[in-house]
């Protein structure tokens, strides 16, 4: 099974991850944790160009390096763990393009959103179950500024981009429904890490 974790930043998305991966672990499954973009010694190298490398790419070439570090992940990492029988979680997947690329940046842009689409049929490996993490603007944004570290190129972009990036992931959950369930993330960490751990068992073990 592919689990992907998707939601603006600060929804808290790597820790729950985190905490369904060492529930799973508890339990004795075969589990494996990664992120995008990354996951693979390269992917992490194109994640650090993307997000810190200071260039802006042409929109579709930056959603090619996405999908080239998600490609790399998929065929080195993701594949190989599912036909061995892991679970995986992962942090981020083609949702987060269409949200950031698609929505965000390209507001929205039918070309730009086939051009993902397609993009992600060539992949040819979509998630199981997605679970989209979702809190108020102002408790999202008050939580990356609560975080260490350096602040990448998209944490930089106005209140507008991220605002159409939470609603390019309403759109996809509507337009994904079977596989999509929202979780709500204005909760404390042990109570939506209860309703993570419930939703996921549903699915994919009854
Ligand atoms: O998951 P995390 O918050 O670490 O993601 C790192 C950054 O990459 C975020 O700022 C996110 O906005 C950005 N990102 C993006 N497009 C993607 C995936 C992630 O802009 N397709």
């Amino acid at each position: 099974y592919l689990i992907t974790f998707e939601g603006g930043e600060g929804a808290g998305k790597s820790t729950q991850s985190k905490r369904l991966y060492e529930a799973f672990e508890r339990d004795g499954r075969k589990v494996l944790l990664t992120r995008e973009p990354g996951g693979t010694k390269g992917a992490e190298a194109i994640r650090e160009l993307l997000l810190f490398g200071g260039y802006s790419f042409s929109l579709r070439s930056e959603i090619m390096a996405h999908f080239t570090a998600r490609c790399d992940h998929v065929d080195q990492i993701i594949r190989p763990a599912l036909s061995q029988g892991y679970i995986v979680i992962c942090d981020r997947y083609i949702d987060s393009t269409l949200a950031y690329q698609g929505y965000g940046l390209g507001k929205g842009d039918q070309d730009l959103i086939q051009y993902i689409k397609q993009l992600s049929h060539l992949i040819a490996l979509q998630p199981d179950l997605t679970l989209v993490f979702e809190a108020p603007y102002d408790v999202m944004r008050e939580r990356c500024h609560a975080r260490q570290g350096r602040v990448d190129r998209y944490e930089q972009l106005d209140e507008n981009f991220h605002y159409r990036v939470l609603n390019g992931f309403k759109q996809i959950m509507i337009d994904h429904p079977n596989r999509c369930v929202r979780v709500d993330a204005y909760r404390d960490v042990e109570m939506i890490h209860q309703d993570v751990y419930d939703i996921v068992s549903r699915q994919l073990f009854e």
